[in-house]
């Protein structure tokens, strides 16, 4: 039994709907392109799963956020791939690959073959199993990658009204589901082995800001330490959770975000890898020339760094998955991939941006008493990264704007004083 195309995007994720759309934009014939995915559903914005999809009134729900929207482009629904000739292969997980056949086999038995893959498997959630604990599989341990995460999420909240969380790790996932808890009027203690949230991105003082923000909420922090195992009742729900600094919580639920691991399994000693992803060039093409990789499971060269880099937030995924289009469609005209790193987070009524590189000397800005306030980080007399809490669509766009063009800086001090205007007068 065997399908073939000449397109074949593996994964139905972010990535997956916005090569679709750039697909259909640049000229895709009906019946030539196919989407394998394991989740059940068409691509979806995942960035909703933390967000809307957990408030208490009027949550979003399937088909709201369906790619891409979250670019303020076309929401592309099943009636959409349909239309578009595209064929969606869903609920099917790919067990293996052979890209000097160029085929891959799905769980259910079928032979797909391609003339050109994109490989956009993007990442698990790391469990904590790996880190030699036990309890995962209890029905009020949560974790959150995917949509059917979020479901379970959703009923395990309404199941714990005005009880207790513990949220186990303090990156995305962790400060973006305390605050839903909240939201949903849980209470919520945190728990990381860092001395502040947020601990690759955030400075000291730029962490005790939200820190400050989520006390003020009511969020409890045990930082320094780390879960060592659970309590369990006799069904097999957990009830507290043990600390190795030896304190106990009790907990009616708990939610867990201690990182991911980007999806390579398949291309393991087939394809190159490098910094945990799957090694390509600036068309975003693999070691296997009629093989391409984008969004989480990359590792690709940004330019403005001179080095390669995993990332793991929207943006890069949405942009690379475009720039792997453009270099299959249009070889010649499509460019080095060129892209400036963009992270963000939106929590209770606050919401930031990063662009660049949090590398070198850092200088703080603005009121950290207020509600605007940000940090530059400089490298060798040149602005290499900036973060802005608070600001306007015009303020983000010139820290951005300064961050591409890596402004000259010849003051530390001056530039701390000037804080937004700096970039602004780029
Ligand atoms: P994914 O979106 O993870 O998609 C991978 C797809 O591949 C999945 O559908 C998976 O089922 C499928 N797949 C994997 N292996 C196989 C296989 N063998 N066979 C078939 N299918 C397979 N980033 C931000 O910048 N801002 C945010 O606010 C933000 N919020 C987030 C909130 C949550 C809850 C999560 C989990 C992530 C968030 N991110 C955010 C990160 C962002 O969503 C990811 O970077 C992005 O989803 C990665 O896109 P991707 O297409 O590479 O992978
Ligand atoms: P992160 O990498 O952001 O954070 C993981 C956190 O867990 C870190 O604080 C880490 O500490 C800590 N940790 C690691 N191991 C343990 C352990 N054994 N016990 C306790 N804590 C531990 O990953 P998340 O899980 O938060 O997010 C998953 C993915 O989702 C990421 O790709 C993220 O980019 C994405 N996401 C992005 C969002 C956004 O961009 N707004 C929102 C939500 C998710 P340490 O640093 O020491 O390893």
């Amino acid at each position: 039994m065997g399908r073939a195309f000449v397109y074949v995007i593996l994964g139905g994720g972010v990535a997956a709907g916005y090569a679709a759309l750039e697909f259909t934009k640049r000229g895709v014939s009906h019946g030539e392109l196919c989407i394998i995915s394991e989740e059940p559903v068409a691509p979806y914005e995942r960035p909703a799963l933390s967000k809307g999809f957990l408030l208490p009134e009027s949550p979003a729900r399937l088909p709201s956020f369906h790619t891409c929207v979250g670019a303020n482009e076309e929401r592309l629904t099943p009636k959409w791939y349909k239309e578009h000739g595209i064929e969606l292969v869903l609920g099917t997980r790919v067990k293996s690959a052979d890209v000097r056949r160029k085929t891959l086999l799905t769980a259910t038995g079928e032979t797909i073959s391609y003339k050109i893959l994109i490989i956009a498997t993007g990442a698990r959630a790391l469990k904590l199993e790996e880190f030699g604990v036990s309890g995962s599989e209890a029905e009020n341990v949560c974790y959150l990658r995917d949509l059917a995460d979020a479901n379970s999420l959703v009923n395990v909240m309404q199941s714990c009204a005005g009880g207790n969380a513990v949220v186990i790790g303090g990156g995305y996932i962790g400060m973006e589901c305390a605050a839903s808890l909240v939201i949903n009027k849980i209470n919520v203690t945190m728990v990381f082995p860092e001395a502040h949230c947020m601990a690759r991105l955030f400075t000291p003082k730029i962490a005790s800001y939200y820190e400050d923000y989520y006390q003020s909420k009511g969020v409890k922090f045990i930082k320094g330490t780390v879960l060592s195992s659970f309590e369990f009742d006799s069904s097999g729900k957990v009830t507290a959770v043990n600390l190795r600094d030896g304190s106990q919580l009790p907990a009616d639920m708990v939610v867990v975000g201690i990182g991911i691991r980007p999806n390579t399994s398949l291309f393991e000693g087939q394809l190159t890898l490098e910094k945990g992803g799957i090694k390509v060039n600036g068309k975003l093409q693999t070691s296997n020339n009629s093989v391409y990789a984008v969004g989480d499971v990359a590792t690709f060269p940004v330019k403005l760094f001179g080095e390669t880099r995993r990332l793991e937030h929207v943006d890069s995924v949405r942009k690379s998955a475009k720039h792997a289009v453009a270099a299959i469609l249009e070889p010649e005209k499509a460019g080095e991939f060129d892209y400036l790193p963009f992270f963000y987070s939106r929590v209770f009524a606050l919401s930031w941006q990063f662009f660049g590189d949090n590398a070198g000397e850092v200088v703080h800005f603005g009121d950290y008493s207020g509600s605007t306030f940000g940090a530059y980080w400089i490298s060798k007399g040149h602005l290499v990264g900036s973060f802005l809490e608070g600001g306007t669509k015009e303020e983000y766009e010139a820290i951005a704007n300064a961050t591409r063009l890596q402004a000259a800086v010849e003051d530390l001090a001056e530039v701390g004083r000037q804080g937004l205007k700096f970039a602004l007068t780029v």
